[in-house]
């Protein structure tokens, strides 16, 4: 108002009579509702602390390109009810506030991108996948989520699957990932697994005719021999968490396959979880 930006003192979005930086950030409900799904992976600082010990304790944390990506993200949130026709909905605030995430930790921390374009000029997306294996009720479930050179959403995926074990789970969750990337068309790729068992033996050429699984080494090793160029790399379990969840949540379900175009906000505040860890 004061700056001539709005032409009424209050909240378009919620009614409240005053609109100051406190309520935009910190009070009006979205804004709540955003901070309520990264709220563990920010600092805790009382909520009824004072709103500059509050905004200067967040913005002298260490690591505060969550809060510096939210913070924006809630500003330029409530501009576009003030001047877009079509306001953003809670889930594009949440996907803007993933890849500005991305953006201000890679620029935060001085660093090339993770997954830097090939010297051919071909660009490598990162596919991430975990397996998941409930012995209780006899079933797995695969999950993954493919992202570009730069760690933007490109798709996610889970698929149930029936008997096994844990070792088959992560096998069959490479093998799925893999399959889908490649019928994308995709010519180079990273596949990152959380189990260094797999890792290894997809990646040696020990004869595996005895093993129990040489049907999945055996089809992912044809998958990694076809005309593209894939490595597969192990992750710790703390940076691959989007996959993990998508693993658990198809252990439950019952889909054959399942793809998300784009991600859900509950997946969103792991994506970032990824990116900081
Ligand atoms: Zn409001």
């Amino acid at each position: 108002m004061k700056s001539h930006l709005a032409t009424k003192a209050s909240c378009i979005r919620c009614g409240a009579a005053v609109e100051d930086a406190e309520h935009v950030l910190r009070r009006c409900p979205g804004s709540v509702w955003v901070r309520g799904q990264l709220g563990r992976l920010l600092p805790w600082i009382s909520a009824s602390a004072p709103f500059r010990h509050w905004l200067f304790g967040h913005l002298q944390n260490r690591d505060n390109t969550l809060f510096c990506a939210m913070a924006w993200n809630l500003w330029k949130w409530r501009n576009s009810f003030v001047f877009e026709q079509v306001p953003w909905q809670p889930g594009d605030v949440m996907r803007r506030i993933h890849l500005d995430t991305v953006e201000f930790h890679r620029l935060a921390q001085g660093t090339q991108r993770s997954n830097p374009i090939a010297s051919d000029g071909i660009n490598s997306v990162m596919l991430y996948t975990d397996g998941s294996w409930n012995p209780q009720v006899n079933r797995m479930g695969s999950g993954g989520v493919l992202l570009d050179e730069i760690g933007c959403w490109i798709c996610g995926f889970a698929a149930s699957l029936g008997g096994g074990d844990a070792l088959k789970s992560e096998l069959l969750a490479m093998k799925k990932g893999l399959t889908h990337v490649w019928e994308m068309g995709i010519k180079s790729v990273t596949c990152y697994t959380d189990c260094l068992e797999a890792q290894q033996i997809i990646t040696n050429n020990q004869d595996v005719d005895t093993y129990w699984h040489k049907d999945e080494i055996i089809a992912i090793r044809a998958l990694l021999n076809k005309e593209w160029r894939v490595f597969v790399n192990y992750v710790p379990r703390e940076r691959n968490q989007v996959a993990d969840a998508l693993a658990k949540l198809a252990v439950n379900e019952n889909w054959d396959w399942k793809l998300w175009s784009q991600p859900q906000p509950t997946v969103i505040s792991l994506l970032c979880q990824d990116v900081l860890s």
